[in-house]
């Protein structure tokens, strides 16, 4: 028997509220209440395979800190996994925004890249 799921789709801050009909499988039918077709892939992907961005800081050797965040999503089961290579890391003393800070984060082939400037 097909089930429902309720979701607020994250992509953009209109936050559509969406009923997927899913299969017996777990695998989506259908998708209602999306204003636009970003919303079915963020359903499809939220029901089988979810992904999140990761947005973080990073200390650097002075002691300053720079906020950080993944250039693409990576699978929500790894989040615990990159926040502890995020940790782990010392970033340059200078950095810009852009910079790569983690190339490949734990092999996802998300790089975890500078979101504000040390200076
Ligand atoms: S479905 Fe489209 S409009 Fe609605 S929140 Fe998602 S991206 Fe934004």
């Amino acid at each position: 028997m097909a089930k429902e799921r309720l979701l607020t789709c994250i992509v953009c801050p209109r936050g559509c509220q969406m009923k997927v009909l899913l299969s017996d499988e777990g695998a989506p039918i259908s998708v209602e209440g999306n204003f636009c077709k970003r919303g079915v892939t963020y359903a499809n992907d939220e029901c089988t395979n979810p992904k999140r961005t990761v947005t973080s800081t990073v200390r650097c050797k002075s002691g300053a800190v720079v906020s950080v965040k993944t250039d693409t999503t990576i699978p929500k089961g790894m989040m615990f996994e990159v926040m502890a290579e995020i940790n782990g890391v010392i970033a340059p003393d200078e950095v810009s925004i852009g910079d790569i800070v983690i190339a490949n984060v734990c092999g996802t082939g998300a790089n975890v890249v500078a979101t504000s400037n040390t200076k």
